[in-house]
């Protein structure tokens, strides 16, 4: 039996000895053992690695098109996430002198109170029990797939900073979320990340959470990282995300007009950061969820780029949650296929129109 299940499993049976309160269910496989497995073949590697040089390049500013990365709150299951990123394909060739769209494949999700669907890297099948062994094979499968048969590397959220090299390898742009940003192990591995991260505000809405986040990822760290010491190269391409946020009496705010923006400018001027430059998160406290806004959301700040060369240089993008069907559902009681289970999404078409929208405004 392995030694630490039994130790957790003494401290149940005896008061006295006080080690911690949790069952140890199962070891995991670790990511390198996956990753035999399940390899990326080397004429995806090629097709994954392009993908990142665009999104660098429109980061730094070498192409001058929007970054647009979008998709599902959550991925809940693979086979509508599959549709959407199949239906994002075809729009994605239609306006790729305009736009870079970079799909959201999200498997983990932080909870707000940590109840709830906890995304697939924990819940392969919403409906059925956690199921972590199961929940690694199937986002690995999800991310391959989605790069197979679309071309797309995704972007996904970086909650558990460890459990990120399970998919280290096909992922092309990744997010820390406002939960997370001001933690230090998700800044110290951002830091040693080869992809582009985004990081948020934090729901306090603080700027400097955020800019602080931003300089610790793009320098070079020594750190533990899987029960290894290791040294980080730093990331250069650790940005910004605004995404509103939530003042003391629990109101949501937005952060995307003109004067969150400009203000962002005169204290990003003050750190010496690489490539600078933000995302505009166009859900969460942005809309106040209200996701039908979105379009709106994008088109306002689109009209502050052509006002303000300073913005025009410093707003690279949106984030946009996006499904095949409108709205959200409880995923306890309803199954319509390709809504979204956790935040309000906008749904196909209107999606399309505003991708359309933006390329014409861009
Ligand atoms: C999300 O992108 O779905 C998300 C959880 O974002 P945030 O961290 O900004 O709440
Ligand atoms: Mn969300």
């Amino acid at each position: 039996m392995d030694q630490e299940f039994s130790r957790s499993r003494v401290s149940f049976d005896n008061p006295y000895e006080r080690t911690m309160n949790m069952h140890f269910i199962r070891k995991l496989p670790i990511p390198r053992d996956v990753k035999q497995e399940y390899p990326v073949p080397e004429e995806l590697r090629s097709v994954r690695s392009k993908n990142i040089q665009e999104i660098e390049a429109i980061l730094s500013g070498n192409d001058d098109r929007l970054l647009l990365i979008i998709g599902p709150c959550s991925a809940d299951r693979e086979d509508s996430v599959l549709e959407y990123l199949t239906k994002l394909k075809c729009v994605q060739t239609q306006v790729e002198d305009k736009i870079k769209i970079v799909p959201r494949i999200y498997t983990n999700k932080p909870r707000t109170t940590g109840d709830g669907y906890k995304g697939m890297l924990h819940q392969p099948d919403p409906t059925q029990k956690p199921d972590v062994p199961q929940g690694i094979l199937t986002i690995r499968e999800l991310h391959m797939r989605a790069l197979t048969e679309t071309g797309f590397s995704c972007a996904d959220e970086m909650l558990y900073p460890e459990q990120h090299r399970y998919v280290d390898d096909l992922l092309a742009y990744v997010a820390v979320g406002a939960r997370s940003v001001e933690n230090q192990q998700h800044r110290l591995t951002s830091s040693g990340l080869d992809i582009p991260v985004g990081m948020k505000n934090p729901t306090s809405g603080d700027y400097t959470v955020m800019l602080n986040a931003i300089t610790a990822a793009q320098h070079s760290h020594t750190f533990i990282y899987r029960n290894w010491e290791v040294e980080s190269m730093g990331n250069p391409y650790a940005h910004a995300i605004l995404r509103g946020y939530v003042n003391k009496h629990g109101a949501s705010l937005p952060n995307y007009h003109y004067e969150d923006i400009t203000r962002l400018s005169a204290m990003y001027q003050k750190r010496e950061v690489q490539n600078r430059a933000v995302i505009i998160d166009t859900n969460h406290s942005n809309s106040n969820k209200q996701y039908l806004e979105q379009p709106r959301i994008a088109r306002e700040v689109l009209l502050q780029r052509k006002i303000n060369p300073e913005i025009r240089d410093l707003v690279k993008g949106f984030i946009t949650e996006s499904y095949l069907v409108d709205g959200a559902q409880k995923p306890e009681d309803e199954h319509v296929y390709g809504q979204s289970i956790t935040d309000p999404c906008l749904g196909w078409e209107k999606t399309e129109q505003m991708i359309f929208e933006i390329a014409d405004l861009v």
